[in-house]
């Protein structure tokens, strides 16, 4: 069976990425950074998420030899000239503390009115093999933020989120539901075939 390393630690977006890819690359076994041995992983230093899900498969793919996956996601928010953008994970410090992120995010937006509290989750996942080549997708799940936290599933600013179309933020949805809806989904389900063309799945 071929295989496929995920390059992330983030325990909520993994599940999401095997998720949303199992069913999509049911021939192709996808290892997450536990299952391979341990490497120094680059900081996130680009300003663009294409660069930052680049800067982490192409590490992936020279510590393990394995063809890689990563993404980069964030929140850009209008009212805040679209950040926190790449800086989404530490936008309240070094500690990638959710809480302390969304505390921050509803500061910061507790003067913006109810019509101009527009948002974007933006996704660029790449795919990097041995051979140096490389492809980049992209997603975007457009919302607003809301002006108190809601729901438990998810991560990061999902309780925070209401995607267009929906009631509910993006942690009250079903899973499926935001797999449907999600940047994330969008960008692996634009990248999975180039995936499985390139390793026969
Ligand atoms: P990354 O690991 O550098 O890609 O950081 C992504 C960060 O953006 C996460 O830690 C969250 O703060 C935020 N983020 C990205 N995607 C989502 C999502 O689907 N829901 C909620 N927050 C997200």
């Amino acid at each position: 069976m071929s295989r496929v390393v995920l390059a992330t630690h983030n325990a909520g977006k993994l599940a999401e990425l095997r998720r949303i890819l199992a069913p999509l690359m049911p021939d192709i076994e996808v290892l997450g950074l536990d299952d391979v041995q341990g490497y120094d992983e680059p900081a996130e230093t680009e300003p663009t998420f294409e660069g930052n899900a680049l800067l982490k498969a192409r590490a992936a793919v020279a510590a393990t030899g394995l063809p890689a996956l990563a993404d980069d996601s964030g929140l850009c928010v209008d009212a805040l000239n679209l950040m926190p953008g790449v800086l989404s994970a530490r936008w309240a410090g070094v500690a990638k503390d959710d809480a302390a992120n969304n505390a921050l995010l509803l500061a910061q937006l507790a003067d913006v009115p109810d019509g101009r509290r527009g948002a974007e989750f933006r996704c660029s996942v790449a795919f990097c093999q041995s051979d140096g080549s490389s492809v980049v997708r992209r997603g975007v799940m457009r919302g607003r933020v809301i002006r108190e936290l809601r729901g438990t599933g998810g991560f990061g600013y999902d309780p925070l989120f209401v995607p267009d179309g929906h009631q509910e933020t993006s942690a009250e949805l079903a899973p499926a539901v935001k797999d449907g809806l999600s940047h994330r989904g969008h960008s692996l389900r634009a990248i999975a075939p180039r995936v499985a063309s390139a390793l026969g799945g």
